[in-house]
């Protein structure tokens, strides 16, 4: 099974994909995570999205696609995918449709996880002080934010009409958004 995790910055992607890996022995393609990785490693890749990471503006795509096409090609996780923070564009949407098609596999499940400007700020803010992460100043946080309502949510009109599509409400505590992504699973 192949599910897209979809919504904003804060929308508590991660959080469902963490438990959707251990529950269908998926791997979590978390983009976000990857690039962090490389800046971590500090790889060319990681010296040329420092900045752009930092400030809250997207990586480019040829990178991300990049990365993500290795991840779906990789036999061993084959029907076994998790996406969360990818797509995030239009142009990301169809190279996924296209990676897919070409590996012979397709998006079972996605999920919309809905939620307002104020719950992410909150969120974002509560999440600095764990986990330290450099884009998650409040600036950043709101710029995020901007990109994500100008670029990212158009794709909703791409997958909308897709018969496995599922909305969400993301503003419910941890474990009622698991519920309701169990009950629509039917697992
Ligand atoms: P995330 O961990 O998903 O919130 O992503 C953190 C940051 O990584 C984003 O603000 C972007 O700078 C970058 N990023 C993650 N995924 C993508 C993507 N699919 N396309 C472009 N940039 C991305």
């Amino acid at each position: 099974m192949n599910l897209i995790l979809f919504g904003p910055p804060g929308a508590g992607k991660g959080t469902q994909a963490k438990y959707l890996i251990k529950k269908l022995n998926c791997f979590q393609v978390s983009t976000g995570d990857m690039l962090r990785y490389e800046i971590q490693k500090d790889t060319e890749i990681g010296k040329k999205i420092i900045n752009d990471m930092n400030d809250g503006k997207f990586v480019n795509d040829e990178i991300v696609n990049d990365l993500i096409k290795n991840v779906i090609f990789d036999t061993k996780n084959k029907n076994k995918l998790i996406f969360d923070g990818y797509p995030r564009s239009l142009s990301q949407a169809k190279n996924l449709d296209l990676l897919l098609d070409t590996s012979n596999q397709k998006i079972d499940f996605i999920f919309f996880l809905n939620v307002d400007k104020n719950t992410i700020i909150k969120r974002i803010k509560k999440r600095k002080i764990l986990e330290n992460r450099s884009d998650d100043e409040l600036n950043t946080i709101l710029k995020r934010y901007d990109t994500y309502m100008e670029t990212t949510r158009p794709v909703l009109d791409f997958y909308s009409k897709n018969p496995n599509f599922y909305e969400i409400d993301g503003t419910l505590e941890i474990d009622e958004i698991t519920a309701k992504i169990d009950a629509f699973l039917n697992v």
